[in-house]
């Protein structure tokens, strides 16, 4: 290990335990320092390089015994360039529309509002338009995105807080939801953040977390080469996994399903090829047909105990 990388204990065990690595890239991140690693940071064509993947022995989830440090992690977020929308926003917009309607089965939609990661707030929409929420707390560090994410909410009362873990200025027992979409795999230390927002949380309140599934058909077709497995992923998560998690953070699950992913079909035949290392420019406008796939992610809903 030729840097300063963090060895982590096993993120929901909170212990050193036994692991089996099970995935590694052909070039392991482990092995080159942090500055070598940076062109990679944000290629998705790119060769790949990741951080190896191993699989708890004791809880079973699959996670990374090496990783950034928390101070290397921070700088790597900051230099990186805004979004580059790589998904086109109609299948964006329906696939978030999905993740709403599995919330509004199980919430009354009041209270507080938290979203850890709203983005340009393709999430927040549906809830500021259906919902009745007493304020928008929305985590969001990219000042790039603040002018479409506070219109996303309308003419409801908000706050942007420009860090994504601050919790401090949001009241205890104050909201009814808070919404993590993509972020969980992001986390160094997932049970401390979800224990931090728990405080904020009414005693009924709906938390709604969005992550990759590592038993999905996907990561089985494309193996080590799936888009998970990469630099900014620490752990990733499966049904049973982030079940544990949750239990150890002090939530009851009401529910985990596969959520279904909008994509046209053109983009994912391209990014199939390209994971195999089929570098073709476009596809056939043939293929402009927007799909709905149940792929490679998961959303689950859970109640603070
Ligand atoms: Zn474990």
């Amino acid at each position: 290990m030729p840097d300063t990388y963090l060895r982590r204990d096993c993120p929901i065990c909170q212990v050193q335990t036994k692991y089996t690595i099970e995935v590694s890239s052909k070039q392991r991140a482990e092995d080159f320092n942090s500055d070598s690693l940076m062109p990679y940071w944000n290629g998705f064509f790119k060769e790949k390089i990741f951080f190896s993947y191993a699989r708890c022995g004791v809880c079973k989830i699959l996670y990374t015994p090496i990783f950034y440090q928390l101070n290397q992690l921070e700088a790597l977020y900051r230099e990186m360039p805004p979004n580059m929308d790589l998904v086109p926003m109609d299948a964006l917009v329906k696939t978030q529309r999905g993740y709403f309607k599995e919330l509004k089965k199980y919430s009354s939609l009041k209270n507080g509002y938290i979203e850890i990661g709203p983005d340009i707030g393709i999430f927040t929409e549906n809830c500021s338009r259906e919902g009745d929420f007493n304020n928008y707390w929305l985590c969001e560090p990219n000042k790039a995105v603040a002018s479409a994410l506070a219109e996303s909410v309308g003419k409801n009362k908000f706050t942007i807080i420009e860090n994504m873990f601050e919790f401090t200025n949001i009241p205890d027992n104050s909201a009814g939801v808070a919404v993590m979409i993509q972020v969980l795999d992001h986390l160094l230390d997932p049970v401390a953040t979800l224990t931090a927002l728990k405080a904020k949380l009414v005693p009924n309140a709906k938390l709604l977390i969005v992550t990759h599934n590592e038993r999905s058909l996907l990561r089985k077709i494309v193996g080590w080469r799936w888009p998970a497995f990469c630099l900014q992923h620490p752990q990733i998560y499966n049904s049973n996994t982030i079940a544990k998690l949750l239990e150890m953070a002090g939530y009851k699950i009401d529910s985990i399903n596969k959520t279904r992913n909008y994509f046209e079909l053109s983009f994912l035949i391209k990014h199939l090829l390209w994971s195999f290392g089929i570098k073709i420019k476009s596809v056939p406008k043939f293929f402009n047909i927007t799909i709905g796939l149940k792929l490679g992610n998961i959303a689950t809903i859970a109640t603070p105990k």
